[in-house]
């Protein structure tokens, strides 16, 4: 979950934050606040590249009602919190979590739903660097070496560029 998307200032940042959450993964993204292009941007990636993640959910900022995680655990990633390290055995044990991130600034109240607040290093960073490490470490890499179904599949190689299309998709 994106908190305090700003439209005119996070749109790539935003949009960076979907395609690591996707990439790591997360089976969906949910934004608080409303940015058609980002969406565009986010379902265009997940259909080209396979795989079963939902892109984006939009959702009404506002007391409880975005906050909340629907039944879900809630991590909210913030260098004040838990460190990492010291969390995330008893965090992996959860079945169904929703992980915020911040923009500018998080509402004092993501502070107390939180069912943890974890710091990725109590240092100041990135939003999409704290997520993509947190998820690493949730899913200990296997995230890594999943197979993305039905889309455009890279072939590793140490030099060079290698991809295989499915049928009737665009070129990259
Ligand atoms: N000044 C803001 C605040 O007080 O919340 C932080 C802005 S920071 C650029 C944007 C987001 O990056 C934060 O809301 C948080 O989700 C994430 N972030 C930055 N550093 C982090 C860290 N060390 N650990 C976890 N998350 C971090």
């Amino acid at each position: 979950m994106r908190l305090g998307h700003r439209p005119e200032r996070d749109k790539r940042i935003t949009t960076h934050v979907g395609l690591v959450a996707r990439a790591f993964g997360a089976s969906e993204m949910l934004l608080t606040g409303r940015d058609a292009h980002i969406e565009e941007s986010l379902k265009d990636a997940a259909s080209r590249w396979g795989g079963s993640f939902a892109s984006i959910r939009r959702l009404l900022e506002g007391r409880g009602h975005s906050l909340e995680g629907g039944g879900r655990k809630v991590v909210h990633l913030t260098m004040y919190g838990s460190n990492l390290p010291d969390v995330i055995d008893e965090i992996r044990g959860c079945q169904s979590l929703l992980v915020a991130v911040g923009a500018e600034k998080v509402p004092a109240e993501m502070y107390q739903l939180a069912d943890w607040n974890v710091a990725v290093g109590n240092q100041p960073h990135s939003e999409v660097a704290a997520l993509a490490v947190f998820l690493d470490r949730l899913f200990l890499g296997r995230e890594l070496v999943e197979d993305f179904a039905g889309g455009l599949k890279i072939v590793p190689m140490q030099h060079g560029k290698q991809v295989i299309y499915p049928e009737h998709t665009e070129k990259i």
